[in-house]
């Protein structure tokens, strides 16, 4: 006798769209969670001084926003309020200048100079027309609903950052610029598909704006679960599932972890052929994870920075392309690339009045341990100074205190598992579908599924109706 449909192991962001789905269709469902807090890498933490709100984890959410599964909920209903910054993201250089992504893309292409022209050609269309390519390429490899815009798309995403930044481009500043985004893929910048996570998140900037939830990121997640309560779903936290044998019955359980956890599951009757390939999945570097609380706001020399939701520190191309070989070689970089969020120019019900916090995170390789805070905080002085001194505290996370913080985190890779052009389409291993096991009533729904990692929740939109369709479909 089986106590529910479907049992989800695990509230990461997938976890909980998975089982919003299947609520919705109308099943009886339960996530099991093993921390105490659900929302996986999705949560705000008082991690500093008192008044003072950190993203821990995830912290800009344009591709949240933008789900073609999220948008369809009635989130507002629940409390979410979104915060879209002045600027979605600004890279400053060392000469004091700096480049935005406006949300309006012939703003941002007309202060490039030379550039132009090439940057309208390479983003003006894409964007306007990235509905009619999102849910094909936010999901698993598949005949797409309009081939010739999503050729169009993947003719460029194929590439590496370089060669299309090279291609399209004449001018470092613009060049350095797109290395920003796309650096984001933790892939080195001559990496096949690179420039695919540029591109992806250029379009988000210029189509919808980078925007965050107000109060911080666990407001996306309290919003989801008072949702998924209001339709009946049941979440149960401080519950590590070891054995599958320990869970209630039901026809599907879909776990939101990563291979490596998942083998690690007693009684989950998988292949040893399936087990073998599951265990060649690969992890790709880690991060080093800094939060501030700070007397004033970052007080970058460049006025876009001072109004950008995001800024990438790594000035020039070769910087930016060296420090992330680097990681790729085992080693971490004096200069780093490095993402900063400064969430407080925008919502100050995250910090005391008049105070304000930041968040960062720069690239290590998987397992590193090194302390980058003095590197990182050298690092963004050089384009602020006097930033230094503003702290009033800080937290900072490792990838063994990230792992820690997350299992689903393994050595600090905060994707899930390596986005290179074997893993990104195809995670974890080649299969019709990625979302199933070799046991018909396991699925993997977690950002080791395509599309990867990011906050979106569409791994586990895509594994819940490959589920219903299994089970429930009539
Ligand atoms: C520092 C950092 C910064 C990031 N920045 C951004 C950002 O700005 N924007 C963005 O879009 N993305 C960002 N990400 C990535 C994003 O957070 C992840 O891609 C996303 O959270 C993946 O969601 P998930 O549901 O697959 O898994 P997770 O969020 O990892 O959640 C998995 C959950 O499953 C639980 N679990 C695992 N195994 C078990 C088990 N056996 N039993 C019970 N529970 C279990 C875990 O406790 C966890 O709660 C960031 C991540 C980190 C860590």
């Amino acid at each position: 006798m089986k106590n529910y449909d479907c049992i989800l192991v695990g509230s990461g962001i997938n976890g909980i769209a998975a089982a919003i789905y299947l609520q919705q269709k109308g099943l009886k469902t339960c996530i099991y969670e093993g921390s105490n807090a659900p929302g996986g890498s999705t949560k705000t933490q008082p991690l500093t001084l008192p008044g003072f709100q950190h993203d821990t984890g995830s912290a800009i959410h344009p591709m949240a926003f933008a789900s073609p599964f999220l948008k369809t909920l009635p989130l507002k209903d629940h409390g979410l309020e979104w915060i879209f910054p002045k600027i979605p993201y600004a890279h400053p250089f060392l000469d004091g200048s700096a480049v935005a992504a406006y949300t309006d893309v012939k703003i941002t292409a007309s202060e490039l100079g030379a550039d132009e022209e090439a940057y309208l050609n390479v983003f003006e269309k894409i964007t306007s027309k990235w509905e009619s390519v999102d849910s094909d390429l936010l999901g698993p490899l598949t005949i797409p609903e309009n081939p010739l815009d999503f050729i169009r798309f993947g003719l460029k995403a194929i590439q590496s950052a370089e060669q299309l930044s090279d291609h399209y481009f004449q001018n470092e500043k613009t060049k350095a610029f797109f290395f920003g985004a796309a650096a984001h893929s933790t892939l080195p910048l001559d990496a096949w598909a690179s420039s695919s996570f540029g591109l992806v998140l250029s379009i988000m900037a210029h189509k919808y704006n980078w925007p965050f939830p107000k109060g911080g990121a666990g407001n996306l997640i309290k919003a989801l679960v008072s949702y998924y309560k209001s339709l009946g779903g049941t979440l149960i936290l401080n519950h590590k599932v070891t054995d599958v044998e320990s869970l209630p019955k039901a026809d599907a359980y879909l776990f939101d972890c990563t291979p490596k956890q998942l083998l690690a599951i007693k009684n989950t009757n998988l292949s040893q052929t399936y087990r073998k390939r599951l265990s060649n999945f690969k992890y790709g570097p880690g991060v080093f994870k800094i939060d501030w609380a700070l007397d004033k706001s970052i007080p970058f020399t460049n006025e876009k920075c001072r109004m950008a939701g995001t800024v990438h520190i790594g000035y020039s191309t070769s910087a930016i392309k060296n420090s992330e070989a680097l990681i790729y070689e085992g080693t971490i970089s004096e200069t780093p690339y490095i993402l900063i969020a400064q969430h407080t120019l925008f919502d100050d019900s995250r910090a005391p009045e008049g105070k304000h916090t930041a968040w960062a995170y720069c690239h290590v390789p998987n397992g590193n341990i090194t302390d980058m805070t003095t590197i990182i905080e050298n690092q963004i002085e050089k384009v602020a100074p006097g930033f230094k001194q503003l702290i009033l505290a800080r937290s900072t996370k490792n990838t063994q205190e990230l792992e820690a913080f997350n299992p689903n985190i393994i050595g600090g890779d905060i994707n899930g598992g390596k986005q290179d052009i074997t893993q990104l389409f195809t995670r974890p291993i080649v299969k019709i579908s990625p979302y199933s096991t070799s046991n018909k009533s396991m699925y993997l729904c977690s950002s080791s599924t395509p599309p990867g990692g990011g906050v979106h929740g569409m791994c586990g939109y895509h594994a819940a109706h490959k589920a219903f369709k299994d089970h429930f479909k009539k």
